[in-house]
């Protein structure tokens, strides 16, 4: 599809990850042309949002919240990955060849990063799957691919406006959590990433990116829906793409943060 920036169907097509993607699914255009004709015909793009998200909150799978798992259980902190990084070439050269955690044992690939290294925003996520782990790049699987229909909602461009990488560089087997001494022996390429790429904002996907960020142990529930700072950076926290994909309940919730975090960007 050619994309019109402006043009009310492309900004309704960017908003249809606001649905339940298993009900949009069954949307489909020849069996329900009525459900099509309805959404596209609405008076406004906003309007056939509603009628998406009204879609989304009468699924009762969509409406099951999962609890947010508890928070990091604090420990002390050993910082093990190299301090303060000044180039790109340290900093990729460091991590592709870095042994700081057990992880390294089972990598295929360290996940350093995509997108662009002088973007103005940036998202974090939390560590690399499976995809990722074979193909090297951060969000390539099907958190990747929502993740980017979220970044162009927002009318951004994956490959200029945006830089995206992890809290942790390998993956962790089975995609269980990263634990606590494998954030702390990867925090500072995450650290030296934030100051290479110098972003206007920061949006955090998940409880690991804003804890490592904000050192904090809080939930995500509590740390969303306010503009923190990182040094000088405005930071927004909101849902991983994952999560969003087992509750699609809570899109409209991540929405209402990624436009939080618009406004901020724009003031
Ligand atoms: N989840 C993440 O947090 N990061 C990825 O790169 C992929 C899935």
């Amino acid at each position: 599809m050619s994309v019109k920036q402006n043009d009310p169907f492309t900004l309704l097509y960017n908003q249809l990850w606001l649905a339940d993607e298993q009900k949009l699914a069954q949307l489909n255009p020849q069996a329900n042309l009525h459900d099509w004709h309805t959404i596209l015909q609405s008076s406004t793009p906003a309007a056939a949002v509603n009628i998406l998200l009204e879609n989304n909150s009468t699924s009762k799978a969509a409406r099951k919240v999962t609890p947010v798992p508890p928070a990091v259980v604090a420990t002390p902190t050993k910082v093990v990955s190299s301090a303060v990084c000044t180039n790109w070439s340290d900093l990729v050269t460091q991590a592709s060849n870095c042994r700081n955690c057990n992880l390294a044992a089972s990598r295929k690939h360290v996940v350093i990063e995509r997108g662009n290294r002088t973007a103005p925003w940036m998202f974090i996520g939390e560590a690399p799957g499976a995809n990722e782990d074979i193909q090297g790049l951060p969000f390539v699987g099907a958190a990747g691919e929502l993740l980017d229909k979220m970044i162009h909602a927002m009318q951004l461009n994956t490959e200029r406006d945006v830089y995206i990488c992890n809290v942790v560089k390998c993956r962790p087997p089975s995609n269980r959590n990263p634990d606590i001494s494998e954030i702390e022996a990867c925090k500072n390429y995450l650290l030296n990433q934030i100051r290479l790429v110098k972003p206007r904002m920061i949006v955090t996907l998940g409880r690991f990116a804003i804890q490592t960020i904000l050192n904090t142990q809080e939930a995500v529930g509590k740390l969303r829906g306010q503009i923190h700072r990182y040094n000088d950076i405005n930071v927004v926290a909101t849902f991983h793409p994952s999560y969003l994909l087992r509750n699609p309940a809570a899109k409209k919730d991540a929405w209402r943060d990624l436009q939080l975090a618009m406004k901020a960007f724009t003031q």
